[in-house]
C-alpha cells in the first residue's frame, strides 16, 4: 500500500499498516525497535539526531494517530497527563484564565487548581452539556476551554462543534481529551477542535502494559512542541513503549467492535436488572444526550457506570463474590476492570464533583459477554443478600 494517498486508507488500514515502509527496514514484517539515543553523523545526516527529539519508532505510532484523527501530525509522550499538562502550558500564559469541566480527569483538575495557579492562571470549572455555560463562563483574559468528552464517569458531552465555532469566534485555543472514544469513534479536529489529546494507557495500547500519551494537532503546533513542551520538559515515550503502542493499535478496530458488542449486551442486562436503580452508557436511547452522541461519535467503547439499589456506601462488597472482574483504577484494557468512585462520598462530595453516591464503574473486557454477565450477577446478588 502506498502512503502517499492517505485518503483512500481505511481505518482499519492505517492501523494494520500505515508506517510498514518494508524497504527502510529491510523486509522486516514488524518495523524493528530502535533503541539508541543518538544517531551518528560523521559521514552523512539521516535527518536524526537525538531520541528526545525524534525517533523512528516513536513515528510510525505517530504517523498511525495522525492519520486516525485526521491531524497533520502526532507526538508520543511518556503518559497521558505528560501530552495533557505540554497542552495547557503550550497556550497558557501569565495570569491567563482557562474554561473547564467539573468532572475533568482528576490529575488536570489538580493540576490546574493547585500548580497552575502558582503562575497566576485561574480556572473556572462548569458542568459542560450546555454551551451556554461557556459562553458565562469566558473572561477578557481566557486563553483556554479544555475539553474532554464523553466525560468518564456518567459521561456527560460537550457539544464539539458549537464550543469550537464560540472559542474561535474569541480567539480561545480548544484543546480535548479524547481517550473514551479513541479516533475510531470520534474525531474532535473535524468539529474544528485545535488539538486533541489521549492517554495511550487505555484502549491505543489496549493490553495494559504501558503507560503513554499522544498529541494531535497542525503541523506548526506539533513541531514548535517537539522542541518546546516535549523537548525542554522532556517527556517524551520510550522506543519499546512506543513499539508496544503501535502493536496494540494494529488491533484496536477489533478490539474496539468487541468492546462495543459486550458493553451494549452488559449495559442491556444491568438496564433490566431489579437490584440497579440506574445505569450510564451514552450508547443507551436514555441517554440525556444521545442524539448529541449520534451526531459527534460513531460509536462507544466499554465503559459503562451503574448505581445499585440499597446501601450506597459498601458497594464495593460486591467485588468479593465476583471472579472475572478485578479491582483497579484504570480501564481500557483487555481485562474486565472496575472501581467505585461513588463508594463512601457524601451528597456534598457528590454535589460537587458530579459522581453519584454509589456509582459503580465497569470497564467491559474481552471475555465472552456471558462471563461478565454472570460475574455482575454474581456481584450484585451478593450486596442484596447483604443488603436484606
Ligand atoms: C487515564 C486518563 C488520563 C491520563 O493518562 P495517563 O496515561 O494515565 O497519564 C487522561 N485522561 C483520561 C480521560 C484518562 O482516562
Amino acid at each position: 500500500m502506498h502512503d502517499d494517498d492517505l485518503k483512500s486508507w481505511s481505518k482499519e488500514d492505517i492501523c494494520a499498516h500505515l508506517g510498514d515502509d518494508y524497504d527502510r527496514y529491510l523486509g522486516a514484517i514488524v518495523p524493528p525497535i530502535f533503541q539508541n539515543s543518538l544517531f551518528t553523523r560523521k559521514t552523512k545526516s539521516h535527518g536524526y539526531s537525538y531520541s528526545r527529539v525524534s525517533n523512528p519508532t516513536l513515528e510510525v505510532a505517530e504517523r498511525k494517530l495522525a492519520a486516525l484523527e485526521e491531524g497533520e501530525r502526532a507526538l508520543l509522550f511518556s503518559s497521558g497527563m505528560s501530552a495533557i499538562t505540554a497542552a495547557i502550558m503550550q497556550h497558557a500564559v501569565k495570569d491567563c484564565h482557562v474554561v473547564t469541566l467539573k468532572s475533568v480527569y482528576t490529575p488536570v483538575r489538580v493540576f490546574l487548581e493547585t500548580y497552575m495557579n502558582k503562575f497566576g492562571v485561574e480556572t473556572t470549572f462548569v458542568s459542560g452539556e450546555e454551551v451556554r455555560q461557556f459562553e458565562e463562563a469566558i473572561r477578557p483574559n481566557t486563553r483556554l476551554i479544555y475539553l474532554e468528552t464523553p466525560l468518564s464517569n456518567v459521561f456527560t458531552l460537550q457539544d464539539l462543534a458549537a464550543v469550537a465555532k464560540l472559542a474561535k469566534s474569541k480567539g480561545i485555543a480548544t484543546v480535548v481529551d479524547n481517550t473514551w472514544a479513541t479516533p475510531l469513534y470520534q474525531n474532535p479536529l473535524r468539529f474544528g477542535i485545535d488539538t486533541v489529546v489521549h492517554s495511550a494507557s487505555k484502549y491505543l495500547g489496549g493490553h495494559s502494559d504501558i503507560i503513554g500519551g499522544v498529541l494531535i494537532s497542525d503541523a506548526a503546533t506539533v513541531e514548535q512542541m517537539t522542541h518546546r513542551e516535549r523537548g525542554m520538559f522532556g517527556a517524551v515515550m520510550d522506543p519499546h513503549q512506543a513499539w508496544l503502542l503501535t502493536r496494540g493499535l494494529r488491533t484496536l478496530p477489533l478490539r474496539m467492535a468487541k468492546h462495543q458488542e459486550n458493553a451494549r449486551k452488559v449495559a442491556a442486562f444491568l438496564q433490566e436488572h431489579r437490584d440497579v436503580e440506574q445505569v450510564f452508557y451514552p450508547g443507551l436511547p436514555d441517554h440525556p444526550q444521545f442524539e448529541l452522541a449520534l451526531e459527534q461519535m460513531s460509536g462507544c467503547n466499554g465503559l459503562i457506570s451503574f448505581v445499585p439499589k440499597g446501601d450506597k456506601a459498601n458497594v464495593a462488597r460486591m467485588s468479593r463474590a465476583m471472579t472475572c472482574f478485578e479491582v483497579g483504577p484504570s480501564w481500557g484494557g483487555f481485562e474486565s476492570l472496575m472501581n467505585f468512585p461513588g463508594a463512601g462520598i457524601d451528597e456534598e462530595m457528590s454535589e460537587r464533583t458530579g459522581i453519584p453516591r454509589g456509582l459503580v464503574r465497569i470497564s467491559v473486557g474481552l471475555e465472552t459477554a456471558g462471563t461478565i454477565i454472570e460475574d455482575l450477577e454474581r456481584g450484585l446478588h451478593a450486596i442484596r443478600q447483604e443488603g436484606s
